[in-house]
């Protein structure tokens, strides 16, 4: 499952995070999913949950910020919401449309002890 090795990967963050500023506890870690991650925040949150046991991380609330999937015109500029996927732009008619945003998984913050 692609989200519990992310999970485990953050993790591993979180573990060299405390090893270099030598904190105590997580209490709060804040994500950002990209766009066009693929990563489905909420499977996301359960492989977190499964992975922190007897962590520092064990009693930390876990948010996800998931970026929004915008369609933008290559012709006109307008955006629109790119779920479902349109299939022209709905300004100007355009089938040149781009989806954009970011790909990546991002640690916003740790709120720490
Ligand atoms: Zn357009």
């Amino acid at each position: 499952m692609h989200e519990l090795s992310l999970a485990q990967n953050i993790m591993e963050i979180v573990e060299a995070e405390r090893a270099e500023h030598g904190f105590e506890r997580v209490h709060e870690i804040r994500l950002k999913v990209g766009a066009l991650s693929g990563i489905d925040p909420q499977a996301l949150e359960l492989a977190f949950e499964a992975v922190r046991e007897d962590t520092c991380a064990a009693e930390a609330t876990i948010e996800i910020d998931a970026e929004p999937r915008v369609v933008t015109c290559r012709r006109c500029g307008a955006t629109m919401d790119a779920d479902p996927g349109p299939v022209a732009c709905g300004s100007c008619g355009s089938t040149d449309l781009d989806l954009q945003g970011s790909t990546g998984l991002d640690i916003v913050s740790l709120e720490v002890d």
